[in-house]
């Protein structure tokens, strides 16, 4: 059973605007950050086929497919949402570790439902325990890609033709998501 954490004084949602979500996001060192509308989120079958043959993660850790959610589970996920924040970190930051870091600030804003995904397969162990459960799974996120996510076609759709690179999860891409409400 999943309790509520104690001690954390939640503030509804909705009194909290995009401009306060975008600076959170500024304070902790964001290069670009746009709060969006989940309808702006291409998701792809053709995306896990870039994953399954072309990337020695699939499979292989908990956060890539087949352990993730498939473009239809996603689509399913993003009914029970309406806004997202797209983040570009800069190119020397932890992009996973600014994705945890704002939802958690945002769950603690009252964004309850506010979950991240990062840009990379995820390395907080040395070697992943696929065989049994994750080590992390409070700190382990799956990437854009590995949730069916079209990063590209996304970017494009919201303006960002500048942060489009064809070879996603790869060392450079420093794209994340934190689904908001
Ligand atoms: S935290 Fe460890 S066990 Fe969990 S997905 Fe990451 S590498 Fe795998």
């Amino acid at each position: 059973m999943i309790s509520e954490m104690p001690n954390v004084k939640h503030l509804p949602a909705e009194r909290v605007s995009s401009a306060q979500v975008v600076q959170e996001a500024e304070n902790l060192g964001c290069a670009n950050v746009k709060v969006i509308s989940v309808h702006e989120i291409t998701l792809g079958h053709w995306v896990r086929l870039r994953c399954q043959f072309g990337c020695s993660y699939f499979n292989q850790r908990h956060t890539c497919p087949t352990f993730t959610p498939t473009s239809d589970e996603m689509a399913d996920i993003l009914m029970h949402y309406s806004r997202a924040m797209i983040i570009e970190a800069p190119r020397s930051a932890d992009v996973h570790s600014m994705v945890l870091n704002l939802e958690t600030r945002l769950r603690e804003k009252g964004f309850f439902r506010a979950f991240g995904m990062g840009a990379l397969p995820c390395d907080l162990c040395d070697v992943c325990t696929i065989e049994s459960q994750c080590k992390y799974p409070d700190q382990a996120r799956p990437t854009l890609q590995a949730c069916g996510i079209d990063v590209s076609q996304t970017l494009l759709n919201i303006g960002w033709d500048f942060a489009v690179k064809f070879q996603p999860c790869t060392e450079g891409h420093t794209i994340g998501m934190v689904l908001l409400d």
